[in-house]
């Protein structure tokens, strides 16, 4: 005579090779309460619910990151701009000391004397403007 067991799912009575068994925790063999049909049906079900709301929370993430992005890349070059504008004067100064600096140091040194004037006055300008940047 062959075993059967009803499905809790379809509640249909199959014989039990129509269910999958498997172990528990301790190793004892038990046979699954939903035939294999159900089961098959169930995982596909599960899947494609799964990768429907995969699908949408990445499209989400992606919409909402990309807002954050944009926004965050807008407040930067907000920030920059801000920057540039506050400072352009001083910073092209500093550079165009710093090139002058350069310059005399490179300098013959017959005119060292007043290079090391024009690099003192020069030093001095550089660090009031420093001071303020
Ligand atoms: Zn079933």
């Amino acid at each position: 005579m062959e075993e059967t067991k009803i499905c809790s799912c379809c509640h249909e009575e199959k014989p039990i090779d129509e269910y999958y068994k498997f172990k528990d925790v301790r190793g004892k063999e038990r046979i699954s309460s939903r035939c294999k049909a159900c089961r098959i049906e169930s995982v596909r079900i599960w899947r494609e619910k799964n990768k429907s709301r995969h699908k949408d929370y990445t499209r989400q993430y992606r919409a909402k990151n990309k807002e954050k992005m944009a926004m965050h890349e807008k407040k930067y070059y907000e920030k920059q701009k801000a920057k540039k504008q506050n400072t352009s004067n001083d910073k092209s100064d500093i550079i165009r000391i710093e090139k002058c600096l350069h310059q005399s140091l490179n300098a013959t040194p017959d005119i060292s004397k007043a290079i090391a004037f024009k690099k003192q006055f020069f030093q001095k300008k550089l660090i009031q403007l420093r001071t303020v940047v």
